[in-house]
């Protein structure tokens, strides 16, 4: 498979318990590499623009009021096939139906506290990688 890059974000629920340790060391026992990390706090504007895809879904500022509540870990993941592999290791959005051994069957809250982001295409996370990183934070 052909190695390739993903956008994960560790959400303010994760960075509140003090768990992103216990996520990255999911990742990387999963074979992915993180080749670019920061810890920030997104503003609504930042939110918003991240999450425009979902506009109109009737959980959007929802999901923008929380992903605004606390600070979030931005990486850039790395490895064979990493966009499939990474949603793998996330497991479901809904945590009740998620895999067990998943990020998300072992931390998550809830549907929306879902501890995690994960691009979900190839397309996407070039696009989501391009918001969040500048070519020079990405060290592969
Ligand atoms: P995923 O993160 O698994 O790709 P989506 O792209 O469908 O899931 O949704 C983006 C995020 O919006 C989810 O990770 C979750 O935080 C939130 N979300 C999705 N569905 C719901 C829902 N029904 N109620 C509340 N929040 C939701
Ligand atoms: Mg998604």
């Amino acid at each position: 498979m052909a190695t390739e890059r993903t956008l994960s974000i560790i959400k303010p629920d994760a960075t509140r318990r003090n768990i992103t340790g216990k996520i990255i060391d999911k990742l990387e026992s999963a074979g992915l590499r993180v080749i670019a990390q920061k810890r920030q706090h997104w503003s609504r504007d930042q939110a918003e623009a991240f999450y425009a895809v979902h506009k109109e879904r009737p959980f959007y500022n929802d999901l923008v009021a929380f992903m605004t509540s606390g600070p979030v870990v931005v990486q850039v993941l790395e490895g064979d096939g990493a966009v499939a592999k990474n949603r793998e290791v996330m497991g479901a959005t809904n945590p009740a139906d998620a895999d067990a051994g998943t990020i998300r069957a072992e931390f998550a809250e809830n549907i929306e506290a879902n501890s995690v982001h994960g691009s979900d295409s190839a397309e996407n996370a070039a696009i989501e990688i391009g918001m969040c990183f500048s070519e020079n934070e990405i060290v592969g």
